[in-house]
């Protein structure tokens, strides 16, 4: 797989707002926030799309949720609500082909997320 500009903030080679790491993780500000918080939380492995999760990284993609959890937590919006959201593909709206999940907080998120989700 290339290099996604989010290799280059794993590696620091540009600049994020980043409000976690660990060994296996790195959280920060989407450039574009769809929300009054919308963090994005990647793993440092690049993996391209969900289509691509091997058996062996089913604990990774749940550490990416525990980690949505924490900073809830530590942020202060659990108890008020967020959402989680990973896109994959075209159709679900990726633009970034390594793994990363959204987390959107800080006011109440409408649902459906897009208009035409009732045509089929
Ligand atoms: P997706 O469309 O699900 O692939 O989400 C990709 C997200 O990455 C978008 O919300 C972008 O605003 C965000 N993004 C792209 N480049 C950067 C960057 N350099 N720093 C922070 N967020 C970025």
């Amino acid at each position: 797989m290339s290099d996604t500009i989010f290799t280059k903030i794993i590696n620091k080679e540009i600049p994020a707002d980043v409000v976690y790491e660990d060994e296996i993780s790195l959280a920060f500000r989407d450039i574009q926030p769809q929300a009054p918080v919308h963090l994005l939380i990647i793993p440092k492995k690049p993996i391209v799309t969900i289509n691509d999760m091997d058996e062996e990284d089913k604990s990774l993609f749940g550490h990416l949720f525990f980690v949505a959890k924490k900073i809830a937590a530590e942020m202060g919006f659990a108890d008020d609500g967020y959402r989680v959201v990973m896109n994959c593909n075209e159709h679900g709206g990726q633009s970034v082909y390594h793994v990363h999940l959204h987390l959107l907080a800080g006011k109440p998120l409408g649902w459906p997320p897009y208009s035409d989700t009732l045509k089929v």
